[in-house]
């Protein structure tokens, strides 16, 4: 065969030039994000901060491989090493939840949802969850989604006086409405939840309890929240708030008989081939959580966000239930005299990062909304101990209060100068 100049088909650089060379454009926009991260405060509490490690398989290169089916059943072949990448994550996830049966592949937490609807209901079935207004969450029946565009979604909200669940209301609206699910957790309820009397309501008529635990599935594993596995029949959570991984869904349940329907629903129910590299970065995340630092990391976080609670409430904000078992902290802002949307925009300007969310009651449209959340996931990862938060929450309820362009500059300033403390992917690019 005649000598011939290698990948000729390819441009210049194609396996080895890096992206600032290749795609200059995009580079920027990679290299902004991480200016930004490093240069402000993430309370979004649906954020966090992946490791090295998470990043390198999440840009590992099983990201080629296409499979489909769960290992050993896959319809391609030379699946051996992605075999070996989901079953590390699978018997990962299993130990770090102790639950029998796990599916790893849901591209993220509303997938993993609907692959539960698909798992045990039919079109037209009844549900119950959370109102998403009052914390609940868009994949749990809302009306706009698809999960309540083609499931007959009914909501408990929460008590008006107290802002938590009530639970004998929550009974007698399963008891009325007779659902086939009913799904527990959502994304702005700052309280524990109880998962054995939501499963007594949900055996009073037969219903599957779905435990949604993405907001605080750290605080699960570390112990510091009530475990969902022993009374839910199915539990999902995302991988990337408080369990510090990559983009994700997982689902989890403790009966294996469940366990098949779940993952014939995942796969070829919803969805088709597997995120390889997420999954790898998934397997990343799981060992992450099981070490004694992550425990260490999650109570961190539950003391961090209950400091933010505390010195909002004392400086006479409005804390919706008084505090926080979770990451959350929800602000009802409606006796400042400003509504989420502005509130949140402020604080972008003065370097905090958080997003306005409905309070229970709101009467303002879910884009202007009457609060906020703060989460503590993220800033406890970069290194921010309760004395940062103490700091951060005086210094969030100074803007919030002077509402000037003087206390928003000098607060920008400070909050560069506490970043620059505790820095972020040193040396990266982006
Ligand atoms: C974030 C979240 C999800 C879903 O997340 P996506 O990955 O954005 O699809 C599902 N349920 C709850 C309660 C959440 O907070």
């Amino acid at each position: 065969m005649a000598e011939r100049p290698a990948r000729s088909v390819l441009h210049a650089g194609y396996f080895d030039a890096g992206l600032t060379e290749i795609d200059p454009e995009l580079a920027a926009a990679l290299g902004g994000e991480l200016g930004r991260l490093q240069d402000q405060i993430e309370l979004i509490a649906s954020e966090n901060l992946v490791s090295r490690a998470s990043l390198e398989a999440m840009g590992s290169v099983i990201v080629n491989k296409t499979v489909e089916g769960y290992p050993g059943k896959r319809y391609y072949g030379g699946a051996e090493f992605a075999d070996a990448v989901e079953r590390l994550a699978i018997e990962r996830a299993k130990s770090l939840f102790g639950a029998a049966h796990v599916n790893v592949q849901p591209h993220s937490g509303s997938q993993a949802n609907l692959a539960v609807f698909a798992a045990f209901l039919e079109p037209g079935d009844r549900i119950v969850s959370m109102d998403l207004s009052m914390g609940g969450h868009l994949s749990h029946g809302s009306a706009v989604n698809i999960s309540g565009r083609w499931m007959q979604a009914h909501h408990y909200g929460v008590d008006p006086d107290t802002g938590r669940i009530d639970l004998d209301a929550v009974a007698d609206l399963v008891r009325r409405v007779r659902p086939k699910l009913v799904i527990c957790g959502g994304s702005a309820y700052p309280r524990a939840i109880d998962f054995a009397a939501f499963r007594d309501v949900a055996d009073q008529v037969g219903a599957v309890l779905l435990a949604d635990i993405a907001h605080f599935a750290g605080l699960v594993v570390a112990g510091l929240h009530p475990d969902p596995l022993p009374h839910a029949h199915v539990t999902t959570t995302t991988t990337y708030k408080n369990l510090r991984g990559v983009r994700g869904g997982v689902i989890l349940t403790g009966d294996p008989e469940l366990g098949r329907r779940i993952d014939s629903a995942v796969f070829p129910g919803v969805q088709g081939s597997v995120i390889l590299n997420a999954v790898a970065a998934k397997a990343v995340c799981f060992g992450e959580a099981a070490r004694p630092e992550f425990a260490a990391w999650a109570a961190s976080v539950l003391t961090n966000a209950r400091a933010m609670a505390r010195v909002l409430a004392e400086r006479g904000f409005d804390v919706v239930t008084g505090g926080t078992d979770t990451p959350i902290v929800l602000v009802d802002l409606r006796s400042v005299g400003i509504s989420g949307r502005d509130a949140q925009a402020l604080l972008e300007g003065a370097g905090f990062t958080v997003n306005k969310n409905t309070v229970p009651g709101d009467t303002r449209p879910p884009w202007v909304a009457s609060g906020i959340r703060l989460g503590s996931s993220a800033g406890t990862t970069r290194g921010f101990g309760e004395d940062e938060f103490v700091w951060i929450a005086e210094r969030v309820a100074d803007v919030l209060e002077a509402q000037t362009e003087r206390v928003v500059d000098e607060t920008r300033q400070a909050v560069s100068e506490l970043c620059a403390r505790f820095p972020i992917y040193p040396g990266r690019r982006f």
